[in-house]
């Protein structure tokens, strides 16, 4: 399922990379010897999370069904817009920052509102893609995978704690 589910966001022109990229640019300041790698590996670890799978399956398929014309309006309107109101896409995203605790949730807020790098890119509405989930999933992803580190650095040598 994992598998399935990174594919699925590489045919959306989403790699694991740049959501990793993103956790560096947070967590570097706390954490200077913190590596792309380190930040990679953890964005994998968020990905072996049933429920985080669960949530980008269901994103992704509204991302694309509406795209295709396949969802009723007046919701098809609302997600291919990206109405601000809807809110349903940060609703959903918050199952997968929060997965590591709530620390997930600022860090969630703060790539909500600054869109670094590839959230920016999926912001833009030139985009051949709708991204209306695909961004919160990305800033989800990206907000786990950086709690995962900072409660790693926190635990120390108890990291086979943390799941
Ligand atoms: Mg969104």
């Amino acid at each position: 399922m994992k598998e399935k589910i990174i594919n699925m966001l590489k045919d959306r022109g989403i790699t694991l990379e740049e959501i990793a990229e993103i956790v560096l640019d947070m967590q570097g300041p706390y954490n200077e010897d913190l590596t792309l790698e380190e930040c990679l590996l953890n964005v994998n670890m968020v990905f072996e999370k049933r429920e985080v799978q669960h949530v980008i399956l269901t994103g992704v398929a509204l991302d694309k069904l509406a795209e295709e014309g396949k969802v009723e309006e007046p919701l098809r309107s609302i997600i291919v817009n990206d109405e601000p109101l809807y809110g349903v896409d940060e609703t959903l995203a918050m199952g997968i920052a929060t997965i590591y605790g709530t620390i997930g949730i600022t860090s969630f807020g703060y790539l909500d509102k600054a869109k670094p790098g590839l959230m920016g890119r999926l912001d833009n509405k030139e985009s051949e893609f709708v991204h209306t989930f695909m961004d919160d999933i990305v800033a989800g992803v990206a907000a786990a995978a950086a709690a995962r580190i900072a409660h790693t650095q926190e635990v120390g040598e108890l990291e086979d704690d943390i799941p």
